[in-house]
């Protein structure tokens, strides 16, 4: 087949009360850089109501074409209306690629679109790269419990698209003085286009610290065993500036929410400094994971996270935590 005519590298934004959310700035950054591999130019597309304004920030992120559909009626995501203005302009330009969050959002939104346009989506990417030899963007996630990376590339379809894990890859440095054209594309919608009418939102309690914006995360796993014990993580992370992240079987028995699980089935973490305390390193937790410093304490030396850790410590946390938890006291009253 011919997609001689498919260009661009396209990054739908996500935009939540008003506000570009920063995992679009995640996301054109790496479209800049699959865009220096393949020669496409970065295009994105910006959706709501009165957003118009926002598109410059889209462009300082890399994008050098923005294109915006504002209307009333596009306020709120509504799946059906959304694809009904995206799909027609994805239609008309022909992306090469197309990226999505994979947030709610995104991974409702990318399938309606591929479903629009004919091809498939490669769901919570991890990494991408492109294929040297082909120019194919190589879409790669956690596979099979996470236990491979799966590379998944759409040798027979266009557009590629995929949804990205929030947190999976660097903000660019917003660049002011970077220039790019904003394209106003009228939004051909009636209320009868809507699938919902919204009548209220009821705002979710906000969530204190959230581990996706921690510098310092003290996360814990089976290696605790009490609620007493589970008491001092949050003891350390307060003394540490730092958020509470756990793995999947303590948000299980309740100890956490679920907003605090990393990994697979949980959220994408880049802090600064990441303890992993009684954590054995599975891979559906550690794909999760994206920090500087990896600090590990566990007393089992053979643990997985012993070895991807920077600084492994093996001692017991019955031990440990308290003794560490003084040290860091008495540092700081020094
Ligand atoms: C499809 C799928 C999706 C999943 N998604 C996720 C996910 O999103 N996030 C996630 O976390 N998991 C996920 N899991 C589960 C994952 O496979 C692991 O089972 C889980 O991460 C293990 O949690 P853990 O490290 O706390 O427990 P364990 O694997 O039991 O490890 C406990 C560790 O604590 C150490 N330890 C025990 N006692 C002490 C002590 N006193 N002092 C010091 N160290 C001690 C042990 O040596 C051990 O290494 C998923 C699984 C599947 C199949």
């Amino acid at each position: 087949m011919d997609f001689s005519d498919y260009k661009g590298i396209y990054v739908v934004a996500e935009v939540r009360g008003g506000n570009v959310e920063k995992v679009t700035g995640e996301l054109l950054g790496e479209a800049r850089k699959l865009a220096a591999s393949t020669g496409d130019p970065v295009e994105a597309v910006l959706i709501g109501s009165g957003i118009r304004e926002k598109a410059s920030e889209l462009i300082a992120w890399g994008a050098d074409i923005v294109y915006v559909i504002d209307s009333p009626l596009l306020a709120h995501y509504d799946g059906k209306a959304y694809e009904k203005v995206l799909g027609g302009l994805l239609k008309e330009k022909k992306p090469s690629a197309i990226l999505f969050a994979a947030t709610p959002y995104g991974r409702d939104l990318a399938p309606r679109i591929a479903s629009a346009v004919v091809c498939g989506v490669t769901a919570d990417v991890t990494e991408l790269s492109v294929d040297e030899k082909t120019g194919l963007i190589v879409w790669s996630r956690p596979a099979m419990g996470g236990n491979i990376m799966a590379d998944i590339i759409s040798p027979l379809y266009r557009p590629q698209v995929g949804t990205v894990r929030p947190g999976t890859f660097d903000l660019p440095e917003a660049d002011a003085s970077r220039e790019g054209r904003i394209v106003d594309v009228p939004a051909d919608l009636t209320e009868v286009d809507l699938g919902t009418i919204l009548k209220e939102i009821i705002p979710a309690p906000k969530e204190e610290n959230p581990i996706e914006e921690a510098r310092i995360i003290v996360a814990g796993g089976r290696g605790i065993h009490s609620e007493e014990e589970w008491a001092m993580l949050h003891e350390l992370a307060d003394l540490l500036g730092g958020s509470v992240g756990a793995s999947r079987p303590i948000c299980e028995l309740g100890w956490e929410p679920h907003s605090s699980q990393i990994g697979q089935t949980g959220k994408s973490v880049a802090p600064h400094i990441y303890f992993g305390f009684g954590i054995s390193g599975a891979m559906q937790h550690m794909c999760g994971v994206k920090a500087d410093i990896v600090i590990a304490v566990n007393r089992d030396k053979k643990a997985p996270i012993m070895e991807m850790a920077d600084y492994a410590v093996a001692a017991d946390l019955k031990e440990f935590l308290p003794a560490f938890i003084a040290k860091v006291k008495e540092l700081r009253d020094r």
